[in-house]
């Protein structure tokens, strides 16, 4: 017998057919024997649904309300799951984020779990029920509801894996796994049998939406078995994230790069004639960082004249935000000559473990890129990743000719 935890993604909850063919995937586990936990996205639209209409009241919502709003999409799909099962016979019961006890802080719309009680999980769990957790939401330590940013679900159904010591974290979704790249741009890419833990983060953290960024934190940190399948088809072992003690790193055959993500959410801030000095990079993203505005790429070129021009990059809903804070609270201090914004933009990332051991993938990058004509406005690179910004417009393009470059599509 095994404690498997199962998530099921917006389009595998969309409605109540979908909805009992999840019911009957969990009732063939749980005939197996295993202990089950669910966690449900809303369906899918939902959310978008509901943060438009908070959206016709106030232009930039207030988070509490907002959170108060967003989470009910969660709610309706746990009693609608815990309803399916019951009606095949199996014992289930729903629990939002609170009843778990999902301890998160209070970062509105985007908190972080904090603690996980699983007292109330287990006991309904050896007592025979399947439990059906709400993903995406959580309780602060006063009792205001909170949610783990868009794509929160999967932290939820990892973050409780961990907590509840899951022998596997099943990722349930559209996708019959992890790709090279998103199969809906790039119909030639190929699903990867396993991608290391490492390459995983970088993917998502660089835009790749299958896995929440924090989920791959989660289940590394906590060394969970997580693995990504279909929702759709009774058959496939999905993608599953290893570990280095798996070996998996060292096969030779590994390919170079493993895969590219990208991201349309950024948006770019520009701060013009800036004096050279010291303390001005803290000068400029300290007050956002103060805002709590997550800021990804940052470059600074130093021109002739003695100033500094100091780019950064940062969540397309943060921009007015960002643009505000810099303009009221930095401009005038640090003698800054123009402050802008640029949401047209888009970052391309490739990513793999093998660019340690070889050299000039940044440079087959930026040729492939400059043979298109497409310009590069921002880079930067980790020891398993390269990232441009480049215009919004020539995403699609880039990505294609890209994964064409590096070879990576279906044999
Ligand atoms: P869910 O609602 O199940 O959480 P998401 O829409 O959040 O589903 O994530 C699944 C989607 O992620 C896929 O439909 C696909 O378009 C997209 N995606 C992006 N990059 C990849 C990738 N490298 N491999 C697989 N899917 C990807
Ligand atoms: N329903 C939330 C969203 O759309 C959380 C999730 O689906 O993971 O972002
Ligand atoms: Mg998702």
């Amino acid at each position: 017998m095994a404690l498997i935890v199962q998530k099921y993604g917006g389009t595998s909850v969309a409605n109540p057919e979908r909805i009992r063919n999840v019911a009957r995937r969990v009732a063939r586990y749980k005939a197996m024997g295993h202990q089950i936990v669910v966690v449900v996205s809303a369906m899918s639209g939902e959310t978008n649904r509901l943060l438009g209409l908070a959206k016709e009241l106030m232009a930039e919502p207030d988070p509490r309300e907002l959170d108060m709003i967003v989470s009910t999409g969660e709610q309706v799909t746990i009693g609608m799951t815990a309803l399916a099962l019951i009606e095949l016979g199996i014992k289930a019961k729903s629990y939002t984020g609170a009843q778990v006890k999902i301890l998160t802080d209070d970062a509105h719309t985007k908190a972080r779990i904090l603690n996980i009680d699983q007292h109330n999980l287990k006991a309904d769990l050896d007592a025979g029920y399947v439990c059906v957790v709400a993903g995406f939401q959580g309780v602060d330590i006063d009792g205001n509801i909170t949610t783990l940013g868009r794509g929160g679900s999967d932290t939820t159904g990892v973050a409780l894996a961990a907590a509840l010591n899951a022998d596997e974290c099943q990722i349930y979704t559209d996708v019959d796994g992890v790709y090279t790249t998103d199969p809906r741009m790039v119909p030639e890419a190929r699903r990867l049998k396993s991608i290391t833990f490492e390459e995983m983060l970088e993917l998502a953290s660089q835009g790749s939406k299958v896995l929440q960024i924090r989920s791959v934190e989660f289940a590394g940190k906590y060394k969970v078995k997580l693995r990504v399948l279909s929702s759709f088809e009774e058959e496939g072992d999905g993608t599953l994230i290893t570990f280095e003690e798996d070996g998996k790193e060292t096969n030779m055959e590994e390919p170079i790069i493993s895969g590219i993500a990208f991201n349309r959410d950024e948006a770019k801030v520009t701060v013009l004639g800036v004096p050279d000095k010291p303390g001005i990079a803290y000068q400029i993203l300290g007050p956002v960082a103060d805002a709590n505005i997550d800021v990804d790429m940052i470059i600074q070129n130093v021109g002739a004249d003695g100033t500094t021009d100091f780019t950064f990059t940062v969540h397309k809903n943060e921009l007015n935000k960002a643009l505000n804070i810099l303009r009221d609270k930095v401009q005038g201090h640090i003698g800054a000559r123009e402050i802008s914004g640029d949401d047209k933009i888009a970052k391309v990332s490739v990513v793999g473990v093998g660019m340690r051991s070889h050299v000039g993938i940044a440079s087959k990058m930026f040729r492939t890129l400059a043979e298109e004509g497409i310009n590069i406005q921002m880079i930067s690179t980790s020891e398993i990743k390269i990232a441009v910004v480049i215009d919004e417009k020539y995403l699609e393009l880039a990505v294609r000719v890209l994964h064409k470059a590096f070879e990576l599509e279906e044999a």
